[in-house]
């Protein structure tokens, strides 16, 4: 049976009281995210600028590093280099161009940085606007860091997009950007969508060739399909485009809620956005229903990990019928997720940060359903009879959009029907 959304929450979480926590976390860095970036940007190469460890995460991270491998790497520095970083730097400028001779096939090099004492102190700003220069029309290179000491994991892309920004075209054109590294295939549905309802300039950040125009300015609204993306927010806004709040395409109720954004701003009337929408909405409650069957009733605590947090609560809680204890973020984001936190029914605790050990307290008091978590924590907690759910699949899986939404639903009742299989068979 399809269970129908209820009517957005009189008192929703936008004015809610947030625990802020700034103690000890444990999540990945933003190194990880190359690992979808590479696959979406398909001339793009990442050089890591790190150190050994950062080497190691790449590859154990990357299960597919066999595949992958010709399209990121990692300069590493060792710590002689401290002694002279007149030549780190040299040596840095150097491998590029043994790199870039070698491989005709890159159009755009980001140099990514890393935590090591060495690397900050390289100034890797200056370094991609000197081989810009060198290389400039062919290659294009950009630098941003992925270093755990700034960023959590989602936050790689978002530091990647908004290097980016500054150097787009400017333009007058009225168009809609869509923003955010979405797998081909989804963002073709999204483009498919949008064209059906006469939507047609639109641009895409991260575009998958560097030689297809992206292009901004003042009368480029955007919409983000990712929460975690507040630095490429900021960066478009300082470029004069503006920004389209919207809920996140997740579940039948947020991809309808955020066309329906970007349908209004474009005129698009009620009967058409109907006739567009229509079936895949049926089809996503339906698929939706499956994973409800599993999940209604049962309860939810998120740690902060991926910045998709909040508006996943939204969908567990609105389209699945599950109760929130917790809701984590590493950062809240008012004016990127404030309308999913007018579609939370207030009641859940938000908390923004993370003191590991005091949050681990409050989750094993309230002995959840089920937990989103790193993979850090997910082991440990698995091994005190918790359920869990690891954060990066939720990026690493296509979820947005009505056609993924019982993939997203399935993501959260899999673990959960299978802690219900485990019990069964030890009764
Ligand atoms: Fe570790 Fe920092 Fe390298 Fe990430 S960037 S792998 S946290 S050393």
């Amino acid at each position: 049976m399809t269970r129908h959304t209820p009517p957005p929450p009189s008192t929703g979480c936008r004015n809610a009281p947030v625990l802020k926590q700034r103690g000890q976390h444990e999540v990945f860095c933003g190194l990880t995210g190359i690992i979808w970036l590479h696959r979406k940007m398909q001339d793009a190469f990442f050089l890591v600028v790190g150190s050994r460890t950062c080497a190691h995460l790449l590859q154990s991270a990357a299960g597919v590093m066999i595949f992958a491998e010709p399209r990121f790497g990692t300069a590493i520095l060792e710590e002689t280099d401290l002694a002279g970083l007149a030549d780190a730097q040299n040596e840095l400028e150097r491998e590029v161009d043994r790199l870039l001779s070698r491989r005709s096939d890159i159009r755009q090099l980001f140099l990514v940085g890393s935590c090591p004492s060495e690397v900050i102190k390289l100034d890797l700003a200056r370094a991609a606007e000197r081989l810009t220069m060198k290389y400039a029309p062919r290659v294009r290179v950009l630098n941003y860091s992925g270093s755990g000491i700034e960023t959590t994991f989602t936050e790689g892309e978002d530091a990647c997009l908004a290097s980016m920004v500054p150097t787009l075209p400017e333009t007058d054109k009225r168009q809609l950007m869509l923003v955010g590294a979405l797998p081909d295939v989804v963002e073709d549905q999204a483009l498919d969508l949008l064209a059906q309802m006469g939507i047609e300039d639109v641009t895409v950040l991260p575009a998958r060739h560097a030689d297809t125009e992206v292009t901004v300015g003042p009368n480029t609204v955007f919409a983000l399909t990712q929460p975690f993306l507040g630095g490429t927010h900021a960066a478009l806004e300082r470029r004069g485009a503006r920004h389209l709040p919207a809920p996140f395409p997740f579940g039948e109720e947020g991809t309808t809620a955020w066309l329906q954004t970007v349908a209004r701003e474009f005129g698009v009337d009620q009967a058409r956005f109907g006739a567009v929408t229509d079936a895949p909405r049926a089809r996503a409650r339906k698929a939706v229903a499956k994973a409800t069957e599993t999940l209604n009733g049962k309860s939810v605590f998120f740690f902060p990990d991926s910045q998709m947090e909040i508006p996943l609560a939204r969908f567990l809680t609105r389209e699945c019928g599950m109760e929130a204890i917790e809701v984590g973020t590493p950062f809240l984001h008012r004016a990127v997720v404030g309308p999913e936190l007018d579609l939370l029914a207030e009641g859940p605790q938000l908390s923004e940060g993370q003191d590991v050990d005091l949050q681990l307290e409050r989750c094993r008091a309230a002995q959840p359903d089920l937990t989103v978590c790193g993979l850090g924590l997910a082991n440990p907690l698995e091994a005190e009879g918790l359920t869990t759910k690891w954060a990066i699949e939720l990026v690493f899986t296509p979820v947005h959009f009505y056609e993924q939404a019982g993939d997203l639903a399935g993501l959260f009742s899999r673990p959960v029907r299978r802690r219900e299989a485990l019990k069964l068979g030890a009764t």
